[in-house]
């Protein structure tokens, strides 16, 4: 077939693209478009949100152990703050009952209170203690010095209480009276601030600049700390909103990519299609998405498309090739009716007088006999031979069936040359039923083998058509419904006889209506739809073409402004009804005459 041949012929070309940018994963390609921009969204907002999670936990994280290190720190200032106060006014005091010695009433007084810098530096010296035993922290401080140190001063605050209490005792202020004394009294305090305990005791305040020095750069550290956590936190959420940021357009770049890049290609190779015809072109197929889908559908679409021309193509092959077939025979045919036409005529014209000189030889020969009733034994013998009163009984007679027969003649040649009329540029006035009666004599031959023809023509005008084309029109129809009834051999037994019905009526004012209905087999409704389509046919290969009802409908409808239509049903027959305007509309230009096989082949 044509068809294949050329389908194989140029097998499609694909139209892949070079330099589409970066491929395709193979997972991404199996993607629907739907779940490639969600993908794309989702790992976008998936890194802002991962990145700010991240962010706020580490930097929390941070702040909070700078944060505990700066309430560490805090507290160890503030405790050994504390401690050194204590210690310092406590030693400021105690220097100050010195000069005190000799007001009985002030130094009473600062006795009282330096008691109560005994509760104080001893309750900050237990609170440190426990502040060290009981937090636990790895700075320097707390690790090293601070033990250190209240190892060195452990029960240095008591001795030097005690060792107070116990000069303060022996200095009974109610006896201190003359100057002496009041020298021998502040000599001892005097002592006492440069004993051992008391020196040990300063050294409690000495060390403990140091110790406050390194708590108060803890302290300071661990500012640095919460400032450093708060600046970890704020970049890397900030980071984790750029990467999120680059990252959602890179993505989006590549999602519209995976999406525009195939239709864009799509698209172009649909209009090169539709520019050039060219229908061996090919949509590449790079995703399973619904960009696929529709590549997939484009390209069926261009293959139906391609198939399609090729059949018309065909189609129209086919039909010049009857067309031309037919024009020929339709010349030939004209040609040998015109040629036949001549020697009938003289056949027929002159049958009438040849009859009536047969008619005035026997009046001659009968007023012979009247005349000379004995005639010569010559002539009776001859009158014997060829049996002369049967001879006058059948020669007229003989005349009368060759009269028949040239009529018949010149019928059927009016029939043919009414037939070849088939390239008529012009409508005419036609008989229909005159048109009807030719082509059942066309025919004859094959309606005589049992087929009865019920004419029910009823009173119709001239109608202005297409002579040829109508003659084509009723050969086609009348040829299906003797194919459809088949031949008396193939015929069932228990079939009804074969009757084709033909029905001529006036419909309205301006149309007329031809029935032509057999009692065969019908038709299946899932053929019915198919009949007028061109190349349907159920007969053998060889005998039908499919062309007939698909021309006829063509000739009914677009040459004539008509309408053709079939009404069937299995076992019931089928009916054709065409409708006909009493005169066509104009015609177009170029509009094309076709013939039929059945013409070329009347059955
Ligand atoms: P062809 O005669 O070459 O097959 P047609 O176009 O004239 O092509 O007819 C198409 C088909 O329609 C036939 O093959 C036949 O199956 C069906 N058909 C036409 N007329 C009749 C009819 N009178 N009865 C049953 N089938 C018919």
């Amino acid at each position: 077939m044509p068809l294949e041949s050329s389908s194989t012929a140029s097998s499609p070309r694909d139209l892949t693209p070079t330099g589409q940018g970066a491929p395709l994963t193979g997972w991404l390609r199996r993607l629907k478009v739907g779940q490639k921009i969600g993908l794309g969204y989702g790992m976008a907002l998936g890194i802002g949100i991962a990145g700010t999670a991240l962010g706020i936990w580490v930097g929390d994280r941070y702040q909070r152990q700078a944060w505990q290190q700066e309430t560490h720190a805090r507290q160890e200032v503030n405790l050994l703050s504390t401690l050194q106060i204590a210690v310092l006014q406590t030693r400021t005091q105690q220097q100050q009952l010195i000069p005190l010695v000799r007001d009985r009433d002030a130094f009473q007084q600062a006795y009282q209170s330096l008691q109560e810098r005994q509760v104080a530096v001893l309750k900050a010296w237990r609170q440190a203690a426990t502040f060290m035993n009981e937090a636990e922290h790895s700075d320097e401080l707390h690790t090293t010095e601070m033990p250190a140190f209240l190892e060195r001063y452990d029960g240095a605050p008591e001795a030097y209480f005690q060792a107070l209490t116990a000069v303060l005792d022996r200095l009974a202020p109610e006896t201190i009276d003359t100057p002496a004394e009041i020298q021998t009294a502040q000599r001892l305090l005097l002592d006492f601030t440069n004993g051992s305990e008391a020196l040990r005791f300063d050294g409690i305040s000495a060390d403990l600049v140091n110790l406050v020095k390194i708590s108060e750069s803890e302290l300071e550290a661990a500012f640095a700390m919460r400032e450093d956590a708060y600046n970890l936190r704020r970049w890397i959420i900030l980071l984790s909103i750029v990467i999120s940021g680059a990252i959602a357009t890179l993505l989006a770049i590549c999602t519209s990519r995976a999406i525009v890049h195939p239709l864009t290609t799509a698209t172009a190779i649909a209009q090169r299609v539709r520019h050039d015809a060219d229908f061996s072109l090919k949509v590449p197929i790079t995703t399973n998405d619904e960009v696929g889908e529709l590549s997939k559908t484009l390209n069926q679409l261009i293959k139906r498309v391609k198939l399609l021309l090729v059949e018309q193509q065909n189609a129209a092959q086919q039909r010049l090739i009857q067309s031309e077939k037919m024009s020929s025979l339709g010349r030939m045919v004209a040609g040998v009716a015109h040629e036949i036409n001549n020697p009938v005529n003289f056949i027929y014209g002159n049958l009438d007088h040849a009859n009536q000189y047969i008619q005035d030889l026997f009046d001659l020969i009968h007023t012979y006999e009247a005349e000379i009733p004995q005639p010569p034994s010559a002539v009776t013998d001859k009158a014997e031979d060829i049996d002369r009163e049967f001879l006058e009984e059948d020669l007229p007679k003989l005349v009368q069936s060759m009269q028949v027969g040239a009529e018949r003649i010149r019928q059927i040649v009016l029939s043919l040359r009414s037939f070849s009329r088939l390239d008529e540029a012009d409508a005419h006035p036609v008989d229909l039923h005159e048109c009807l009666e030719s082509t059942l004599l066309i025919l004859h031959n094959r309606i005589k083998q049992g087929v009865t023809i019920t004419r029910e023509f009823g009173e119709i005008p001239l109608v202005e058509c297409y002579a040829g084309s109508m003659y084509q029109v009723f050969m086609n129809l009348l040829s299906n419904a003797l194919d459809a009834m088949g031949s008396p051999e193939t015929r069932e037994p228990d079939q009804p006889a074969p009757e084709i019905r033909i029905v001529t009526e006036r419909q309205g004012s301006d149309r007329v209506v031809i029935r032509i209905a057999d009692n065969g087999p019908g038709i299946s409704p899932e053929n019915l739809d198919k009949i007028f389509e061109t190349f349907f046919t159920t007969k053998p290969t060889g005998v039908g073409t499919g062309l007939g009802l698909s021309i006829s409908r063509q000739i009914i409808e677009e040459k004539h402004g008509g309408r053709l239509v079939c009404r069937s049903s299995p076992g019931q027959g089928a009916e054709f009804v065409i409708e006909l305007p009493l005169r066509p509309p104009a015609p177009e230009p170029n509009s094309e005459i076709i013939f039929t096989p059945a013409m070329a082949n009347p059955r």
